[in-house]
């Protein structure tokens, strides 16, 4: 790695986890200690520049300060909601931002983060995918995101002691396909779990995948935490429709994929998240084809009502048929949860937090296509497509 720097150019430590400190703080003459000195003060302490390392010589922190830096995200916009959700816009450039999302609960607090601005999967039901792909985010941007949160959060909530955590869960289900990011992906993981950082458990910690078969073998061989799949189909024929990824890499193989995962992974279970679209994919024939086809998956699913965007031409499930699509998966002996709509008065809910992101696809020919598909896909529903709550 180099450390030649000018002004403009200086190395952000924010993004580097411990083996990335260590090689630094050699090519800077350093011993390796000093790299897990930095990444306390900077992830354990939220430290934003090097005066306040007291316990790192002067001369180390002049050097420091002349090659690196430590820089947190630009925040645009910081929202609370009357449910306590707060939701921060992260300014990534070229008039681009993204979300995160911050979800109190009694036994736990989570931060869902995003890994790249826009995506390029282009699910039919998400706004970010609508929206296309404009970049990856960098190390220090997705841990960035973590970092100014908790700090944030503890500041607000006069935390003062280092050992205390306000963040206990996070979860990649922000902006992006984490796993087609997973260079810059894999490091800020790494941050997540490490003790001298974050400290999470590595159940504590979810990656939310949209189905990219290869990426999830090599998720499990460099950094193995929990894993959530988004399904959404019982079958081919209709993922494959509302989901572009199916057609390259079919439920079948993606399902073997699970099952691989599972060998490594820290909890025994696959998540599988089931977005409830009206009229689409949450019939009671649904419910059962799904359970033949999970049956042999350890796996829990999580229904998620659809959270309808401005010309998304998609409906959400009437609370019934969530209640009835779940009750036929508890029957069949698979735990199912139901998403509470968290943060709905600040648009923080999943698959909401596109925000106002540039639209820099073919957005034409893109509408052509999505109105084709959403004709086909929603023509057995009495209600027409138009009728969104
Ligand atoms: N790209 C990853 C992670 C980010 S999306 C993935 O697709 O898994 C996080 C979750 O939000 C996914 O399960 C996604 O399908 C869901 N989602 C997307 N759009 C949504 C919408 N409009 N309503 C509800 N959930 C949505
Ligand atoms: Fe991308 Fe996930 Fe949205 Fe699909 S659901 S477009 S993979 S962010």
């Amino acid at each position: 790695m180099s450390v030649i720097s000018n002004e403009d150019q200086k190395i952000n430590l924010l993004g580097l986890d411990q083996e990335g400190l260590k090689s630094f703080c050699a090519s800077m003459g350093e011993k390796p200690f000093r790299a897990v000195q930095l990444e306390r003060w900077i992830h354990r302490r939220g430290a934003k520049n090097f005066d306040e390392m007291t316990d790192l010589a002067k001369s180390f922190r002049a050097k420091l300060a002349q090659v690196a830096e430590i820089k947190g995200p630009e925040i645009l916009r910081d929202k609370t909601a009357s449910d306590e959700t707060r939701k921060w816009l992260v300014d990534v450039g070229g008039g681009n931002a993204v979300e995160m999302v911050f979800i109190p609960e009694k036994d736990r607090g989570t931060l869902c983060i995003s890994s790249q601005a826009g995506c390029a999967m282009n699910c039919l039901f998400c706004s970010t995918g609508k929206q296309g792909f404009n970049r990856n985010l960098t190390s220090s941007e997705i841990i960035g995101q973590l970092w100014h949160a908790e700090h944030t959060l503890r500041k607000d909530r006069g935390v003062t002691d280092e050992n205390e955590r306000v963040i206990s869960n996070v979860v990649l289900m922000g902006m992006g396909e984490p796993l087609q990011n997973l260079e810059a992906v894999v490091p800020a993981l790494n941050l997540m779990l490490d003790d001298h950082a974050y400290g999470l458990s590595r159940r504590r910690v979810t990656v939310s995948t949209s189905g990219l078969v290869r990426q999830i073998d090599k998720l499990a061989e460099r950094c193995p935490v929990a894993l959530a799949v988004s399904l959404h189909a019982p079958n081919n024929e209709l993922r494959d429709k509302i989901m572009p990824v199916n057609r390259k890499h079919p439920i079948e193989d993606l399902l073997a994929a699970c099952k691989r995962y599972l060998k490594v992974a820290p909890r025994d279970f696959i998540t599988f998240e089931y977005i409830m679209i009206g009229g689409v994919n949450d019939s009671e024939e649904q419910a059962r084809e799904l359970v033949r086809l999970v049956k042999d998956v350890p796996c829990k699913f999580n229904l998620i009502p659809f959270n309808p965007f401005p010309g998304s031409g998609l409906l959400r499930s009437p609370e019934q048929s969530v209640k009835a699509f779940s009750k036929i998966l508890n029957d069949a002996g698979i735990v199912c949860t139901i998403r509470k709509v968290r943060g709905d008065d600040i648009d923080a809910a999943c698959g909401q937090l596109a925000g106002e992101i540039k639209d820099r696809t073919k957005l034409a020919e893109k509408r052509a296509d999505r109105q084709i598909i959403i004709k086909e896909i929603t023509s057995s529903s009495t209600r027409s497509p138009g009728e969104e709550k």
